[in-house]
């Protein structure tokens, strides 16, 4: 179907009439040629106060001083810096108020006149429902904040409470590691104190007794302050199998329980204090022994593993179970009539101080590993 000139005329004239959006056409200079009625109802101007100004009016700082440099600089660079990709812009209405607009250009050739359409849309709603949507976001990020915050304190009074439950076993540890030597003690005291003529023999089997019980508190004692007052590691490269062939020169282990040893030739030096890995070591060699009553074997090895030197302390002994595993290092936990509980607590402060890790493997009836990871020495290894 074609149209005439006439029936353009009037759709066009139909269109700009009834478009919401406000459609300004301006020169190449930026004069105003003719506005729609949206135009008037969007800045408050009427359409004889625009035509034939400078379409700047429309615009706020600093739009407004830099829009006759946008012209020129299209007109000598044909660089597109809005025409056909439309932007965000700000208008500015007759009573000076502004307000955001999203602005598209078009550009007609009419003759020799290069004309430019400009579509201008109010977003204003579309932008106060994005700050809208902005503060809601931030609410919620304030929200998930402020839950984690709750959740960091219940977490840390948890761990309060749970601190406050070992202190309460290791106390209860300290009271019943001490209350039995010192009943002995008061025992034979009284003795000695009351007895109408006690034999020489008596006299000094109680003297004897005293003497060992306060020994065993004293060792509890030494034992409970090394834990407290681990002094700093000083690391150097420290030889395992040395380390090793020491604890077994200087602790006869019995003969039913048979050693093997498997330590490769070419083993560097463990990054440890030489003089608190012997008491890690001396710990796991003990509770071997004490795990393997009637006899077994106990492998003692070590192999590098992922840049650390790992070192492998196996029985054939008892094995545990899994609350034993659980309760291994708390201060005093002991299965044993006579055990005070302290050398895994003691063993697991030393590798923590020098940057070493333990792995427990254990099957009761079947026995134990114990894998300890420790850093390999520097370069002087
Ligand atoms: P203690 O040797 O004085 O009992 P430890 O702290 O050395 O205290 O060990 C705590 C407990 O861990 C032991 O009483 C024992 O039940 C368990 N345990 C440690 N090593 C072994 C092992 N190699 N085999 C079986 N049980 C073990
Ligand atoms: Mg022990």
């Amino acid at each position: 179907m074609q149209m005439d000139d006439h029936e353009q005329q009037a759709i066009l004239a139909s269109v700009l009439k009834t478009a919401v959006d406000a459609i300004v056409i301006i020169d190449q200079r930026g004069i105003v040629q003719s506005v729609n009625p949206a135009t008037e109802r969007m800045f408050g101007f009427g359409a004889s106060e625009l035509i034939g100004q400078n379409v700047k009016i429309l615009m706020p700082s600093p739009y407004h001083e830099q829009h006759d440099g946008y012209l020129d600089w299209y007109e000598e660079t044909s660089e597109k810096k809005i025409i056909g990709i439309g932007r965000e812009v700000i208008g500015k209405r007759k009573d000076g108020s502004t307000f955001p607009l999203h602005l598209a250009v078009s550009e007609v050739e009419s003759g020799s006149r290069k004309l430019y359409t400009g579509i201008l849309r109010d977003i204003s709603d579309l932008k106060a429902v994005e700050q809208e949507l902005k503060r809601l976001n931030a609410t919620l990020d304030q929200r998930v904040h402020q839950q984690a915050e709750q959740l960091h304190q219940a977490e840390t009074q948890l761990i309060e409470k749970e601190k406050f439950a070992t202190l309460g076993r290791i106390s209860g540890g300290i009271a019943h590691e001490i209350r039995n030597p010192l009943n002995a003690i008061k025992t034979s005291a009284y003795y000695l104190l009351n007895a109408r003529s006690p034999s020489p023999a008596k006299h000094e089997e109680h003297l004897q007794r005293i003497d060992r019980q306060v020994t065993v508190i004293d060792s509890a004692v030494t034992a409970l302050s090394d834990l407290a007052r681990l002094p700093e590691p000083n690391a150097t490269a420290v030889s395992i199998p040395d380390i090793v062939e020491a604890i077994l020169r200087d602790k006869q282990l019995p003969r039913s329980i048979e050693v093997r040893k498997d330590f490769p030739t070419d083993l560097p030096g463990a990054w440890v204090d030489e003089k608190q890995l012997p008491i890690v070591l001396k710990n796991l060699i003990r509770n071997a022994r004490d795990a393997m009553p009637d006899g077994g074997v106990l492998e003692l090895a070590a192999q590098v593993d992922d840049q650390q030197v790992q070192v492998l302390v196996t029985d054939t002994g008892v094995g545990m179970t899994a609350e034993v595993v659980e309760r291994l290092c708390e201060p005093f936990f002991s299965t044993k009539a006579r055990g005070m509980g302290l050398g895994m607590a003691i063993t697991m402060a030393i590798l923590q101080k020098n940057h070493g890790t333990m792995q427990v493997d254990s099957t009761v009836g079947q026995g134990t590993r114990f894998t300890l990871s420790l850093p390999i020495g520097g370069d002087d290894r």
